[in-house]
């Protein structure tokens, strides 16, 4: 069966970088089974209802403002799989949560930049599924759970966003500084709760992990994460398959959820 995997996707430069988190995507495709298709939670889809993309020819949406010209370029042509979509959005109405299906939703930075580096030849299809953050951990884990009966088809759920994410010091960093120190002790904490299964502390994160609100001062980039750890099920497992950082205050670290 597969896992569900976390991955964080940095800035869209990652797409270009020779960073070691960009090495270990290249690797992260062929260290799995080939899914049948990708069900793939990016924090840069903000909805007021949990919506699948169900375009049959999902276009990619350079969803970032100046960065280098070449990413400008640079598109991900894997198919839809509308039929995989309103299976999405009918296993989240049946959990109670007011899905929809976006038939236009094309597939933003935070879905084609993991693929591009995991899937090079974009067979694969992709559903995209949005998040909603002002519904906060709790909504995000029950969208997963709803989801959980996708690994008994082949289908990879994978969750996009940034496992640290402070912006106002990511401005004027270079890519290999060195990490403050609140960026590691709260991603010390975090990868500690997840391997150790405490789901209620991981829920409670904010006022129970040190530095949470520096280290995510908006919720968006961590809360696919907990789709990604609800669709593994009841029991899930963490297993850290990866840890760096960009620009010090980007940790790039990345989960299997078994
Ligand atoms: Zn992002």
């Amino acid at each position: 069966m597969l896992p569900t995997i976390f991955v964080s996707h940095g800035a869209p430069t990652l797409a270009l970088q020779d960073v070691p988190a960009r090495h270990f995507l290249e690797g992260l495709g062929a260290s799995m089974p080939r899914p049948r298709a990708i069900v793939a939670v990016s924090a840069h889809w903000e909805t007021r209802q949990p919506s699948a993309g169900a375009a049959m020819e999902p276009g990619t949406i350079h969803d970032f403002g100046r960065f280098d010209d070449r990413l400008f370029q640079m598109r991900y042509p894997a198919p839809g799989d509308p039929a995989l979509a309103e299976r999405v959005s009918g296993l989240l109405r049946e959990a109670g949560l007011n899905s929809v299906v976006d038939p236009s939703r094309g597939l933003d930075h935070g879905v084609w930049v993991p693929l591009l580096l995991m899937y090079p030849d974009p067979g694969i299809p992709v559903v995209p599924v949005s998040i909603q953050p002002e519904y906060g951990t709790a909504h995000h884990l029950k969208v997963g759970r709803a989801l959980a009966s996708l690994r008994n088809e082949d289908v990879l759920v994978l969750a996009s966003g940034s496992f640290t994410h402070d912006l106002s010091r990511f401005h004027g960093r270079a890519v290999e500084s060195a990490t403050p120190e609140d960026v590691d002790a709260f991603a010390g904490w975090f990868d500690t709760a997840l391997t150790e299964g405490r789901t209620t502390d991981l829920l409670d994160y904010r006022t129970r992990a040190p530095h949470a609100e520096e280290n995510h001062p908006t919720e968006e980039h961590l809360l696919p994460l907990y789709v990604a750890l609800g669709a593994a099920g009841r029991d899930a497992r963490a297993e850290r398959l990866h840890r760096s950082a960009t620009y010090g205050v980007l940790r790039m670290d990345a989960y299997a959820f078994h």
